[in-house]
Formats: C-alpha cells, sequence, structure tokens
C-alpha cells in the first residue's frame, strides 16, 4: 500500500502508559486498558502551530500536527469540521448567561460530527492497507462511513439491527454501502461486528479502528479555541453516548496549552445525558467512579449507548475540572430542540435537543454561573430526527384559499 502513517508519535495505554507502535491495535497487553495516540508535544511551538493552521483547509485536517496520518498519507476528505462557532445572544438572554455560543456541528456533510472521527478512521485504514471500511451503528456513524468509504472508493459493510427506520438505511445504502440488517439487538450487532473484525481484513471505524477514530473529535477542542480568537472558554456542555467526545475535547485543550497555542487557565466540562439512557450521568450523580449499563430507551437514539466505552474517563474528566454529568427528561429534549429553532434558528437532531435541555438545566441549579462563558455543542441535524417531533407539530391556521378568510382566521 501507500506510505506508513508518521502521526502520532505512538500509541499510549491511558492506564499503565506503556508505549505501542501505531498499528491497529486497541488495547494494552499489559493491563487491558484502551489506547490512544500520543504525540511529540516537546517538538510543537505554539506559535508555529497556530500559524501553520490558519494557513491550512478550511476542514478538522488544518489541526493535521495533532491528528493520525502525517504529510506522507492521502486523506479521506469530504470537508468535515471546520464548522461555525455561533454567537448565541438571543438563547443566552432566555437562559440567563451572558456569553453562550452554539458550536454547530450540524452542518457536516453527512449532517453530524460523525464525519470528524470517520474521516481519520478511514484516512488510517486505507493507509494501513485494509480492504473494506465496516461499521455498526444505528444511524449518523452508518451515514458518515457509508460517504467516506464512497469517497475512498474502499468497499464498506454497514451492520444495523434488522429494525431499523427505513430512512436511516435509505441514506446509508445510497452512498453504495452495503448494508448488512442483523436479526438482533444493537449489542448483537456489536458482537457480530467484533467476530468478523478478526475474521477478516476489514476496518470496523469504532471497533478496531477506534483509537484512531475517537481521535477525530479532538478537531472539535481545537476548533473552539480557534474560533474564540486562541483562547478557551470558561465552560463547555458536551453530550455523552461513549463518552469519547467530551473525554477528547478535554485532551485537546490540554495540548494546545501544552505546547502553548493557548494561555493555561481552568476550564470545566459537562456531559449531557437522556433520562432514557444516563448511565454516566447516574454515576456522576450517585458518586462513584465505576459505570452500571443500562438497556437504552429514548428518543436521542444517537446517544443511546447502554454500556459507554469512554463512561469511566469522562467522569473523572468531569470532575476533575469542577464540571457536571447530567441529564433531562424526554420531554425536554424536544422542548431544547424547540428553544434552540426558534432563539438561534439552527434546528438540531435530539442529541442536540439533549445539550440544551442539560445546558438549562445546569444555569437554573446554579452549575454555570451567568458570567461564564459557555460553549455547547450542537452534535447534529434536526432534519435526521424529523420523526421525533412528529405528532407534537400542527399548521398554526388552516385556511380555504381566500383572503377574508386567512384574515378572519388571522384575528383569531
Ligand atoms: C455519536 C454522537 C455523539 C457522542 O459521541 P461519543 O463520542 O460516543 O460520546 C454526540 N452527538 C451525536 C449526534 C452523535 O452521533
Ligand atoms: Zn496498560
Amino acid at each position: 500500500m501507500s506510505a506508513r502513517p508518521t502521526s502520532p508519535a505512538a500509541l499510549q495505554c491511558r492506564i499503565c502508559g506503556q508505549r505501542y507502535p501505531v498499528e491497529p491495535l486497541t488495547i494494552c497487553e499489559e493491563c487491558f486498558g484502551p489506547l490512544e495516540p500520543a504525540y511529540d508535544l516537546d517538538a510543537l511551538d505554539g506559535v508555529a502551530f497556530r500559524k501553520a493552521v490558519e494557513a491550512g483547509p478550511a476542514t478538522l485536517w488544518r489541526y493535521e500536527a495533532l491528528l493520525p496520518g502525517g504529510p506522507e498519507i492521502e486523506r479521506v476528505d469530504l470537508g468535515a469540521g471546520f464548522t461555525p462557532l455561533r454567537r448565541a445572544d438571543a438563547l443566552g438572554r432566555r437562559l440567563g448567561l451572558e456569553r453562550l455560543w452554539i458550536k454547530d456541528d450540524s452542518v457536516n456533510p453527512s449532517n453530524s460530527f460523525k464525519d470528524r472521527v470517520v474521516s481519520v478512521a478511514t484516512t488510517m485504514a486505507r493507509a494501513f492497507g485494509f480492504e473494506a471500511i465496516s461499521c455498526a451503528s444505528t444511524g449518523n456513524l452508518a451515514n458518515a462511513t457509508a460517504a467516506h468509504a464512497a469517497k475512498a472508493g474502499i468497499d464498506c459493510y454497514v451492520f444495523v439491527p434488522d429494525d431499523l427506520e427505513r430512512a436511516k438505511i435509505i441514506a446509508t445504502e445510497v452512498y453504495g454501502a452495503k448494508v448488512v440488517a442483523v436479526r438482533g439487538t444493537y449489542d448483537d450487532v456489536n458482537r457480530l461486528c467484533s467476530e468478523v473484525a478478526d475474521a477478516l481484513p476489514w476496518a470496523f471505524v469504532n471497533v478496531n479502528m477506534r483509537p484512531y477514530y475517537a481521535e477525530g473529535s479532538k478537531s472539535l477542542g481545537f476548533e473552539t479555541a480557534e474560533q474564540l480568537g486562541w483562547r478557551l472558554p470558561d465552560h463547555v456542555v458536551v453530550p455523552v453516548a461513549s463518552g469519547a467526545l467530551l473525554t477528547k475535547i478535554h485532551r485537546a485543550f490540554g495540548e494546545l496549552i501544552a505546547i502553548g497555542a493557548v494561555e493555561a487557565k481552568p476550564y470545566r466540562v459537562s456531559g449531557a445525558q437522556a433520562e432514557g439512557c444516563r448511565p454516566v450521568a447516574q454515576a456522576f450523580e450517585d458518586g462513584v467512579e465505576e459505570v452500571t449499563p443500562v438497556k437504552p430507551s429514548t428518543i436521542a437514539r444517537s446517544l443511546a449507548i447502554g454500556n459507554p466505552a469512554d463512561g469511566y474517563f469522562a467522569l473523572k474528566v468531569a470532575r476533575e475540572t469542577g464540571g457536571v454529568i447530567a441529564w433531562c427528561t424526554e420531554d425536554e429534549i424536544l422542548e431544547g430542540i424547540h428553544l434552540l429553532a426558534e432563539t438561534e434558528g439552527v434546528f438540531t437532531e435530539t442529541a442536540g435537543g439533549v445539550t440544551i435541555a442539560v445546558l438549562k438545566r445546569l444555569v437554573e441549579r446554579g452549575s454555570i454561573r451567568p458570567d461564564e462563558e459557555t460553549v455547547a455543542y450542537v452534535t447534529g441535524n434536526g432534519y435526521k430526527t424529523i420523526e421525533a417531533l412528529e405528532g407534537h407539530v400542527e399548521p398554526t391556521f388552516r385556511v380555504a384559499p381566500d383572503l377574508e378568510r386567512f384574515l378572519a382566521a388571522l384575528q383569531g
């Protein structure tokens, strides 16, 4: 195949620190801890890094020095990332926050933040010479994986539970991906995928590519700092499924501080879950370190991971930074969707509804102070979960095509 990846410098165990070569590895042989990319931060200079970023493409790849791949590696790039950081004054006024920002990741190529992680995972999968790209998913990940595999010109197999909504199958199949409908639950699908990954030379973006895949999430943290003028906010509110996104935003901020690209300052990282799937928020409330798995039942399907791989680390980050992992009710998810759309003109999916609803709760209970500069991460597009609003929205007027009647209706 093509050149070997020159970035990161190594893989490193998140528990014991043991280092490994940059290969398709996921687990430490010493302690079974998860592996994650490690960079030679001492070799990076913050000022030079910022200059290179600002001269780079308007995608997540502008942060290439702190992402997997390296200059010799051909990227799989649909233009994910570098999405708007929107100043949200109207929503801020409604909630009682003086400086609120919405990081709007609903406008990525396949309309969710998953395009970032999949762009990195497929880039590395192709560099490693895998023959097919694959994933286990119930939605956003399936769409993003199918789109990037098409761009890369590599075969794609997407494993889904057999009862998945037709729209999600169409939005995957249209890219030429082969959809494997498995008669079983999402957990059954996942187990099958681990077995297939052992049996065939296929890259499962969120299984055997996971260390590289999760790394793509860091770009959301880098972008936040850059778009604030190379400084960090006081508080971030992040939706939590596996917990990877939350931990990686924290890691991105830490790396920027370490290389001197931003000034060090305290900031708090909070997480958002839905009532029907809140294993990490529950562990936070209970004051325990271990996350007890749950069986998910929530309209926020893209956050419905009952046994979150990074739950332990997400708890740690929230506690160490003075943040909170909180949850909202299923009804509040819909209120959150409406609130963001009505105040800021941004239509998000149910995961974004969770983030906005939890943001509101955190302000109300004083966990976010009014003067804290806050960034809320809106990670998916409302057009993906239209059915969640079905039955909740009706036309305001129903009239005959007649001016008099319309004016009468308008009068009430
Ligand atoms: C997958 C996903 C997340 C969270 O991802 P994790 O890194 O697994 O916590 C958030 N929002 C949306 C819309 C997603 O699809
Ligand atoms: Zn280890």
